[in-house]
């Protein structure tokens, strides 16, 4: 098949990997743990597609309550309208959600999450009488997305520097310390103190002019980057004594990967706003999904100061037949109890990663949950490539795995079973031993 298509017209999405050049991979199928590739081979999907197929592929739940939508209703104008399914989406949302986040707004990716979060915290402080304060904060090596909002928050340069971002952006410094390698030991010990660099920040501007700050409780695609114990508490703490919103972007820790449904129930750790995408469809429908409290929701809808003049909202925002795949993607995971699954394998998970310590090139391993980085040292003439190299060796030998410069992470579907942990680790563990 690849040679049968023109690969010209299609530009695919870029990463700084680009420069290592290979013709894409081409999948055609999909079903459980496993993907098809176009020359018949099966591939364990050890990424869940890109952190999403929590419940594995094929789900026939989803496919069939997706098709029976498309048919009924396929679309419905999200202003003003509405149809049964969004509502009834959202309400199961909310039983699920972190205490206190269940008014519900729904997007159609992550990106346009993190920015209707970052716009509902302006406009809510706003609306609160809190106009002076127009800062946002996020912190190095935060990924929150490709829209302007997610890589003016976002902590890498290199995808905001072509840019002229969103002015009155802070950076916390990020909380990974790389000369302390953590080896699959959980959450460093040390570092809650990190949180304080908000503090910094609100003796330098003051705190009458910042708005919200925005971390993912753990930086996933940045390289599964651990929040050391305390941190997200102390973090918390700060951030009310200042009036300032605390927004969790969980667009991959949501529904699951660290065996609780979001990672503020995880870390007991309550956020005023909340991002979600990925998951929330087990990846078979474009969706994302922002919870905030009913306290910021009131105030920018019923608010003394109400911001009437705001519109806000996206034309597939609620889509019926995202809200269908949605709805039956909950369903699986209540039903096969995935919301815990990460937690009960969590073990078996970090004891194979340690495995892989004696594995040449190794200089850490960081695993929580159902997710994990593997950071190769680098080649010192070529950094990324041995990396990439990994990864097209792991897919030639059946495993997808996901290689951003040189560290692989892994996430794979939540349905897994110990049997294929064991392969990932061991596959992994013969492509090192061979790779230069
Ligand atoms: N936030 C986080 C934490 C993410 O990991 C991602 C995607 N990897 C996004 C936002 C952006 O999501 P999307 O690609 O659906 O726009």
């Amino acid at each position: 098949l690849t040679n049968s298509v023109a690969l010209d017209a299609y530009w695919m999405p870029f990463t700084p990997n680009r420069k290592f050049k290979a013709a894409p991979r081409m999948l055609v199928e999909a079903s459980g743990m496993y993907y098809r590739s176009d020359d018949g081979r099966d591939i364990l999907d050890g990424s869940a597609g890109l952190w999403c197929v929590n419940a594995g592929h094929g789900r026939k739940e989803i496919a069939s309550a997706v098709a029976a939508q498309l048919e009924g209703l396929d679309y419905a104008p999200s202003f003003q309208l509405g149809h049964p399914l969004a509502f009834r989406f959202a309400e199961r949302l909310a039983e699920i959600a972190p205490p206190g986040l269940d008014r519900i707004f729904f997007t159609g990716s992550g990106s346009e999450s993190v920015d209707t979060a970052l716009k509902i915290a302006l406009a809510y402080q706003r609306a609160i009488g809190q106009g002076t304060r127009t800062r946002l904060v996020g912190r190095e090596r935060g990924y929150h997305g490709v829209g302007f909002g997610g890589i003016s928050v976002g902590g890498l340069v290199n995808n905001r520097r072509a840019f002229s971002t969103l002015h009155g952006v802070d950076h916390m410094r990020h909380t990974h310390d790389p000369s302390r390698n953590l080896f699959c030991k959980g959450p460093p010990e040390h570092g809650a103190e990190l949180a304080d660099d908000l503090e910094r920040l609100v003796q330098l501007h003051g705190a009458e002019t910042i708005a919200a700050v925005i971390v993912e409780p753990v930086a996933g695609s940045t390289g599964v980057l651990l929040p050391p114990q305390g941190y997200l508490k102390r973090l918390r703490e700060i951030a009310t004594r200042h009036g300032i919103l605390l927004i969790f972007d969980e667009v991959i820790t949501g529904f699951g990967r660290l065996g609780s449904p979001f990672a503020a129930q995880h870390f007991d750790v309550a956020p005023d706003i909340m991002t979600t995408a990925k998951g929330l469809t087990n990846g078979a429908m474009p969706m994302g999904a922002v919870f905030t409290s009913r306290h910021v929701h009131d105030a920018l809808m019923q608010g003394p100061e109400a911001a009437i003049e705001l519109f806000h909202g996206y034309t597939y925002s609620g889509h019926p037949a995202a809200c269908a795949a949605g709805l039956a993607s909950l369903d699986v995971y209540q039903r096969e109890g995935l919301f815990t699954r990460a937690a009960e394998l969590e073990e078996h998970w970090q004891r194979n990663l340690l495995s892989l310590q004696n594995a040449p090139h190794i200089a850490d391993i960081r695993a929580m949950g159902l997710v994990a980085a593997i950071e190769l040292s680098p080649r010192p003439d070529d950094p990324g490539s041995r990396g990439f190299d990994v990864f097209v060796d792991c897919f030639e030998k059946g495993l997808l795995v996901r290689a951003n410069g040189d560290t692989i992470a892994l996430s794979p579907p939540l349905i897994i079973d110990r049997d294929q942990i064991d392969r990932i680790t061991q596959t992994l563990f013969d492509i090192l031993r061979k790779t230069r």
